[in-house]
């Protein structure tokens, strides 16, 4: 049997990071940068006013109390947007909106609770410090600075960045397409009756969730029937929209096992017996004219996600050219002795849970049969036990793989 570290070398040796695309703003979102971006302008991109208030000299309202206030003439109304904004001297001032240009000559704003609020003249009631509330020019982010680099995730936050200084298109690794299909005569829609040895089909929808949380876009399939002729249509269907391809089911040693059958054909599969528990019979290759990568993924819906978290996600992020292509893993302490099979790499489903001296406490969840949906949606992480490991006693430090949903 192959080692789990040696499956997944190979696989990432064939996979390559897509090639980089210019794209709308949006559309980058959830994508990694493939340049530095520099900003040409600063920001803010002009001296305004960070309250709505008035913009003053300080020096004019130096003295002002409450008991006496300084009293000013208001000689203009500047209101965020407006273009033309004429200077004020001393002893005069503008009532001023937040995010408006500040007049020249005034160097501070007092805000409008410190006032009387009035329009034709102002009664200020505090002084203000030179510079108060105002944002100046260039403080933020200056012209010509390198604000995000290659390499960048752009969430939220870069996605707003981006559009302050100016750009709406942006050259990034786009989301990898993948396709998920699901073989097995035995599946039926969800929503659908279902008869006495009849399943719905959840796998497609774990795997294409699992596709989205890994940062794809996918596309799933409606399950289709073990039928050698139709799985062979399906795939060179997909395969325009596909930059990946995940099938599930059809791949143990069963009669009806199409996927075998149909990609054994082709001949740009390999079907190995991985040393892993879940997920022993592992299929990746490539198809089509573009050699397009395939991973034919075990029915067994715990085998099915565990495979995914192991060899796909890894391939989806290199794909898109993501910092981090594996899981975080951490040190916990085991809290339940268990076993594990000799020769294989063992990832039990378990629930993680910080303890107050701020390290881990895991939990390893049931039998660990890989039919087993309920403990896969209670767990956190994957117990990895090692290949020569037979038992670990409670008490033991085991490596933990978080099953946290980030994207970065
Ligand atoms: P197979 O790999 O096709 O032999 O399937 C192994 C087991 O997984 C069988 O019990 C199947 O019914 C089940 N199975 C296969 N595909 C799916 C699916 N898409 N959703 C849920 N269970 C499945
Ligand atoms: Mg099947």
């Amino acid at each position: 049997m192959k080692r789990v570290a040696d499956h997944l070398s190979d696989i990432l040796e064939t996979i390559r990071p897509l090639p980089a695309l210019d794209v709308h703003l949006l559309d980058a979102h959830g994508c990694v940068l493939t340049e530095d971006v520099v900003a040409p302008w600063p920001l803010p991109q002009f001296d305004n006013s960070a309250m709505d208030g008035y913009a003053v000299l300080a020096d004019d309202v130096s003295d002002a109390t409450e008991e006496s206030p300084v009293e000013l003439p208001v000689v203009a109304d500047i209101a965020a947007g407006d273009l033309d904004v004429s200077a004020i001297s001393s002893g005069l001032c503008a009532r001023i909106m937040t995010g408006a240009p500040m007049p020249a000559g005034a160097d501070a704003v007092v805000p409008v609770e410190q006032t009387d609020g009035g329009t034709a003249r102002v009664r200020i009631m505090a002084p203000a410090k030179l510079g108060a509330h105002v944002r100046h020019a260039g403080e933020d982010v200056s012209a010509g600075d390198a604000v995000l680099g290659a390499g960048t995730y752009i969430g939220a936050p870069q996605v707003g960045l981006l559009a302050a200084i100016g750009r709406d298109r942006v050259v990034v690794r786009p989301k990898p397409r993948v396709v998920v299909i699901s073989t097995g005569s035995e599946l039926v829609e969800p929503g659908n009756p279902v008869s006495l040895g009849q399943i719905t089909d959840s796998n497609s929808f774990t795997l294409t969730a699992a596709a989205r949380e890994a940062g794809a876009i996918a596309y799933r399939i409606p399950p289709i029937p073990d039928d050698p002729d139709r799985l062979l249509g399906l795939i060179e269907d997909q395969l325009v929209r596909a930059d990946l391809v995940i099938t599930t089911g059809g791949v143990s040693a069963g009669a009806y096992d199409v996927v075998k059958e149909v990609l054994s054909r082709l001949g740009t599969v390999a079907f190995e017996k991985v040393a892993m528990q879940p997920g022993k019979p592992q299929g990746f290759g490539t198809v089509g004219e573009e050699n397009t990568p395939i991973f034919t993924l075990p029915g067994n819906p715990v085998s099915a996600f565990v495979s995914f978290e192991v060899f796909v996600r890894p391939a989806i992020r290199k794909m898109f050219g993501a910092a981090r292509l594996h899981r975080q893993s951490v040190k916990a302490v085991l809290q339940q002795t268990m076993r594990s099979p000799e020769g294989k790499r063992q990832f039990a489903r378990a629930r993680l849970q910080p303890s107050s001296d701020g390290s881990y406490l895991v939990t390893p969840l049931g039998t660990q049969e890989s039919h087993r949906l309920g403990d896969l949606a209670y767990a956190n992480s994957l117990i990895v036990v090692p290949e020569h490991v037979t038992e670990v006693t409670a008490g033991q430090v085991v490596d933990a793989m978080r099953l946290e949903n980030r994207k970065d």
